[in-house]
């Protein structure tokens, strides 16, 4: 993969020309939410200008040009992800597509909403087996769901390393479990995850998977039908996409047999006073008004990205991390967070600062221009697991540049002794 020209790139993304606290704005929170090209802006708003109108209902030449705009953007997010539109459902993020999976799970299990599949019904004693690493979108909808059937909620510890205990997992999905949710990239560690061998370990047992493709979707490309889970759920925000939009993608006899969560208008065929037929997938679990604009700027989101290669943005990403790693590592006082030697990363770390908490470290860093995220980033179990309640998470995305990571690390190396911490 030929790398990006970082800087060029840079050119296109309006807001990193921005100037911060009276300094160059050093933006390394793309984990948090990532900025836009003028691509995409321009998407929304072309739309926006010239042809917004409400999709797949009137006969309008407006309507028609919008629904075909919006089809359209399915199809090149889809493929994205290596699959067809079909089997790509639009919601407005990563967390209303694992709530939508978890509730499509409970529907099923209580016998609502045909034609639910029988493998998908939990019963009490069933159970749901997550990781120790997830952000609390992929484990308070399944807390729920335990909640709500009866099942038991199991989950896989993370090493000090922070890699998954694979020995553990093998002993924890059993032949109790019915549903493996799991991250892809944790969005504390960075590391990727083994999903050939979670999957196989589901498969193995006929677990259903679920997939939180979050912070692998921007990073590093990605063939979802080739990973062979049965759901997997994407954020457009964090890919340079707009706020309000991403995807649930599911195998076909997956969306199939699954029941719908919301319902109400654009999913049914036919209605009577008393019960309603659905809509074959995707449309059964698109209830209401869809979010049109923000699917079209996706679609440029994708495109754009795709102009790019996202190998070449996996190996870009690749040496920014391996930089920051190295810089983090030789600061006196820093702690690591998954600093696993051998693990596949992306451009993310998070460590703890001796010394200095954490939100300290936030403020420190901003009036340099430099901005990171602090606290628990939604995943206080993990977090609990290193001792800790908050930590600093710098993250990149393809528009970051060596400098970037220098100027950090620069940063970085003077606040011990700023807040009297040491050296
Ligand atoms: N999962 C992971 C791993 C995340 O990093 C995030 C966002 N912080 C989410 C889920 C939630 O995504 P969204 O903002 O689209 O709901």
């Amino acid at each position: 993969a030929v790398l990006p020209d970082a800087s060029a790139l840079r050119e296109d993304f309006p807001l990193l020309g921005e100037r911060v606290n009276g300094e160059r704005l050093v933006y390394l929170d793309s984990g948090a939410t990532s900025q836009k090209p003028r691509a995409v802006i321009d998407a929304e708003v072309d739309f926006l200008t010239r042809s917004n109108s409400a999709v797949h209902r009137g006969a309008h030449t407006l309507a028609a040009e919008a629904t075909e705009l919006f089809e359209d953007a399915r199809t090149t997010v889809a493929g994205f992800v290596g699959t067809r539109p079909e089997q790509l459902v639009w919601t407005s993020g990563a967390t209303a597509g694992l709530n939508l999976a978890a509730y499509a799970i409970g529907n099923a299990s209580i016998g609502r909403g045909a034609p639910a599949s029988a493998r998908f019904a939990l019963h009490a004693g069933d159970e749901i087996v997550v990781t120790e690493a997830e952000h609390h979108a992929n484990l308070i909808p399944w807390q729920e769901l335990a909640a709500r059937t009866g099942a038991v909620l199991r989950h896989i510890p993370v090493h000090e390393d922070g890699t998954l205990d694979m020995d553990a997992a093998a002993a924890v999905i059993g032949e109790r479990t019915r549903v493996v949710a799991f991250t892809h990239v944790s969005n504390v560690l960075g590391i990727v995850n083994p999903v050939d061998e979670l999957v196989a370990l589901a498969r193995a047992v006929g677990a259903v998977t679920v997939l939180d493709a979050c912070q692998s979707a921007p990073h590093l490309p990605l063939d979802l039908p080739a990973l062979d889970v049965d759901l997997a759920v994407f954020s457009g925000h964090k890919m340079l996409g707009p706020y309000g939009i991403g995807g649930l993608y599911g195998r076909a006899e997956v969306l199939e047999g699954l029941p719908p969560f919301l319902t109400g208008g654009s999913m049914i065929t036919t209605v009577t006073l008393d019960e309603a037929a659905y809509l074959p997938p995707p449309q059964r679990f698109e209830a209401g008004t869809q979010p049109v604009s923000q699917a079209i700027g996706l679609a440029a989101a994708v495109r754009y990205l795709d102009g790019v290669g996202m190998d070449a943005v996996h190996a870009h990403e690749k040496q920014l991390e391996a930089r920051m790693g190295e810089g983090l590592r030789s600061i006196p006082g820093i702690r690591l967070l998954g600093d696993a030697p051998r693990a596949e990363r992306v451009g993310l770390w998070a460590f703890d600062v001796d010394g200095v908490h954490a939100h300290d470290v936030g403020q420190f860093l901003d009036a340099r221009g430099v901005a990171v995220r602090v606290g628990h980033h939604c995943a206080q179990p993990l977090h609990r697991r290193f001792g800790l309640t908050a930590s600093v998470r710098a993250s990149t995305a393809l528009y970051n540049t060596a400098d970037d990571v220098d100027v950090f690390l620069d940063a970085l190396s003077g606040v011990r002794s700023f807040f009297g911490a040491g050296a």
